[in-house]
Order: structure tokens, then sequence, then C-alpha cells
């Protein structure tokens, strides 16, 4: 039987090695740290978190809480031991960093069927089945040749994003659908300002609170892609003649152009999530959803993913990768982690229990196989793998991405344990077929 190689000892590799090993297909895993390190990172622990110490909501009926059952479902080393090692914060389940760390990686390196190597990887190694799991920060030699691989045009070095909004909160009574000028696809939502309605936002927007720098994210980064904020503090009319111009827009409901519009745009093929276009932005997350509730129509919506502009190496996932984390032209080898485009601690490492099962299962003559939509983990690899936009955005987990069941019930909450329900019965038959 063929090992399996990962590369990157954060929380996709570590999910990934376990899950292999788990199957009984030996593993080698290679860490640059503590030799070199990461801009973030600060310890030679093998799934060190960079940041925050929580891994979001514990609430089996969130999105997150969905997540982590699935994942311990595949049998997860990193869910048990954040359990493990878990300090109060009331609905979520945050960690003791350092514990923590220290005993994933113990687990990892006391494994019989383990190799740690702690160098870095330079070169992408002709070993099969392989899976690259080197993070938003893969060091820049790696990065290089991944770019080689893939076409430079298909990594990403950082990110910059819109809010996006869970479809069924957006107030239809006061947006109107269309594209300019009746031009493209009239899947665009429209959301009229009228003058007093766009100042309040603009006073709003310029007087929010922006998130700090990172000491190794230099403004100049960022020249490609400038924030909402940034570009309205030049003036007060500056998004009225540029994202939010009105031009080509007519309301049907008054017959006139509006004083400026912002527009949504469908995010998944089934409709259920519509990104601010435009409206990348460095703004806290809490002032992302105060101010843009002042958007006529999103008075009530719920934000499934905030705007950011920040560092990050990704792929571009929809053009290079299946569901199963398989690489189109080369099937066995995987990436998985933030890497391809799923965003924060236990994404990441959900993405490396599906890598990890599938090159084991390669390595075993098996075929890979993709989780089901209906899951969690499922709906995140079809959407990083389906998504039908050229400029790619990461994503969370959230209920936006799981399909609507048919006849699903009006009422939001109901639908949701609905997708609930269906995510738990469509994890238990994959696991099953796994032989889990
Ligand atoms: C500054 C910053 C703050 C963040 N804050 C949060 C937060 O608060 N909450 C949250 O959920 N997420 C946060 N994230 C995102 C989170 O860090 C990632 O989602 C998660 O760590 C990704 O897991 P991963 O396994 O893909 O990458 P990582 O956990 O980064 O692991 C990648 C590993 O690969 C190693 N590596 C890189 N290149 C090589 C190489 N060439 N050879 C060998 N090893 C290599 C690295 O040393 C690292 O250990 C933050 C990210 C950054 C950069």
């Amino acid at each position: 039987m063929s090992r399996v190689t990962v590369i990157g000892g954060g929380f996709a590799g570590v999910e990934a090695a376990w899950a292999a090993a788990r199957m009984g297909v030996p593993v080698r895993l290679y860490e640059m740290r503590p030799r070199k390190s990461t801009p973030a990172h600060k310890t030679g622990w093998l799934a060190e978190l960079v940041c925050s110490n929580s891994f979001k909501s514990l609430l089996p009926t969130t999105p997150s809480g969905q997540l982590k059952w699935e994942m311990e479902r595949l049998g997860s080393l990193v869910i048990p031991t954040a359990r493990e090692f878990a300090v109060p914060a009331g609905e979520a389940l945050a960690v003791d960093r350092e514990p923590f760390a220290q005993a994933i990686t113990a687990r990892i390196e006391l494994h019989p069927l383990i190799e740690v190597v702690r160098e870095e990887v330079t070169e992408i190694p002709p070993d099969r089945p392989l899976i690259i799991a080197t993070g938003p920060l893969t060091s820049d030699a790696l990065a290089q040749e991944i770019a080689r691989l893939t076409g430079s045009k298909h990594l990403y070095f950082y990110d910059a994003v819109s809010p996006i909004v869970d479809a069924s909160t957006i107030n239809y009574e006061r947006v109107f659908f269309g594209s300019r000028r009746e031009k493209g696809d009239p899947a665009y939502i429209n959301c009229p300002f009228t003058k007093e309605e766009y100042e309040r936002f603009w006073e709003a927007l310029v007087n929010a609170e922006q998130v700090p720098l990172h000491d190794f994210e230099e403004p100049k980064f960022f020249e490609g892609c400038v924030p909402l904020e940034e570009l309205a503090k030049r003036g007060k009319d500056t998004l009225r003649f540029g994202p939010l111009k009105p031009v080509g827009l007519i309301d049907p409901r008054t017959g006139k152009r509006p004083y400026a519009v912002l527009q949504l745009r469908p995010e998944n093929n089934e409709r259920t999530l519509y990104s601010l276009v435009a409206c990348q932005t460095r703004l806290k997350w809490g002032e992302q959803k105060r101010v843009f509730r002042m958007v006529p129509g999103l008075e009530q919506a719920e934000f499934v993913r905030y705007g950011v502009v920040h560092r990050n190496t990704y792929l571009d996932s929809p053009r290079l990768l299946r569901p199963t984390l398989q690489y189109c032209e080369d099937s066995r080898l995987f990436f998985a982690g933030q890497l391809v485009g799923v965003e924060g601690y236990i994404e990441s490492a959900a993405a490396g229990i599906i890598a990890g099962i599938n090159a084991a299962r390669l390595a075993q003559g098996k075929p890979a196989v993709a989780p089901p939509p209906e899951t969690v983990i499922g709906s995140l690899l079809h959407y990083i793998s389906t998504y039908p936009h050229p400029d790619f955005p990461p994503m969370n987990a959230n209920w936006g991405l799981l399909p609507e069941p048919p006849d699903a019930p009006k009422d939001r909450e109901a639908r949701r344990a609905l997708k609930l329900q269906r995510a738990r019965e469509a994890m238990e038959a994959f696991a099953k077929q796994l032989g889990l």
C-alpha cells in the first residue's frame, strides 16, 4: 500500500494525516515550523491558532455546531481535542491554545503510522497520493510552485470580498430585479436609495471602525482593490458615481432612476446567497452589520459572510478542484484547508478530513468520494468546486449553502430545522458508506 504525504501541519494537515492513519495508511507529514515560520505563527506546535481561540458556536442548530457534529462523525482529531481543552466561552467552543496545540502535536507525533518531518517543502514532490495543506500563509517558494502548476491567474494572494447575505432575509418590498440598461443577467437585485438614505449611509460608512492591519499586511498590498469605506472618504459623491451609480436602472415602483443603487449579485446557482457588489471592506464585523443594514432592503439582512480585504493565499478552486478535493488534472494530488477557499479553523480542518479520507482511499485502491451537498461539509466543497463567477470569494459554513429542501416551509426556523435534519441523515449515510 502506498503512503500518503501531507504538506502543512496546520488544521487541515493534522486532520488529513489523522484521517488517513485511522484508515490504516502510513503518512508522512511535512511542517516547516519551527525551523521556518510564517508571519502569523509564533510556535512550532502543529495546529497553532494564529488569532482568536474560538472554534465558533457549539449550538447544534447552528451551521458551525452541525459542522462540528459532522467532523466528529468522520473521526475528527481537532474537535474532541478542543472539547478537552475548552475554556468557558458561553455557547462557543474556545480553547486554551497552548495545551490544545501541544496535545494535537503529541497525538500526531506519537501515532505509529505518522512520521513528522520538520522541513520546508519548496517543490511539489512526485509522491502520490499527496495533500497540499499549507494554508493562507504558504511559504513563498511553494506558493510559486503551486502558481506554476495551476497557472498564476488561478492562485490568489489576498482576499477582497464583499459581504454576503442570506437571500431569504432580503426585504423584497423595497428592492427590484434588473440589470443596468436591461443588459446581461436580470438576476441582480437593486437596492434603491433616496438622497436622504444615501447621505445617512455615506455618513455611517466613513465614520465606521476598521480592522487594524497586521504587521505583514502593507496597505500597498491591497492596491488592486480599494475598500468601499476608503473610496467613500474621497468625497460624498464618489460612490454615487462609482460602485453605487444608478445609471441604467429604473425603479418600477416610481418609474424613476433612484439617487443611488447598491446591487446584489447571486453567489450560487441556487440563488440562496447574494453578495453586495463592489462592497469589499475592512470594517469590523459589527460595524458592517450596522452600516449595511442601512441599505434599503437590507434592514433585517442576515450576513452569512462578512467582507474582508486581507492577506490570504488560496486557489481558484472552481476551475481546479473536484468536490473530493482532487486536483482535476492529477487525481492523486489533493489540496485542503484554507488554500481551497474555505475560511476559518474548523472549515479548514473539515476539508482536511475529506482530503485525508480520499487520499487514503486512493492508497487502498478505492475511489474518492464527495460528501453529499446536503451536509455542511458537502455544501462547502460543492460551493468551492462549482462557484459560477470568475472572482471566487472564500466561504465559511452557513445554512445558505445547503440546497433548499423540496416543499420547504416558508418559516425560516422551520426551514433550517429541516436542513439540519437532512444534513444529519445525509452525513450518517455517508459515514456508513465509508465504513465509519
Ligand atoms: C492573521 C490571521 C488571522 C486569522 N484569524 C482567524 C480567526 O480568528 N479565526 C479563524 O477561524 N480563522 C482565522 N484565520 C484563518 C485560519 O488561520 C485558517 O483558516 C486556518 O489556520 C487554516 O488552516 P490550514 O490548515 O489551511 O492552514 P494553517 O493552519 O495556516 O496551516 C498551514 C501550515 O503549513 C505550514 N507551511 C506553510 N508553507 C509550508 C511549506 N512550504 N512547507 C511545509 N510547511 C509549510 C505552516 O507553517 C502551517 O503550519 C486567520 C488567518 C490569519 C492569517
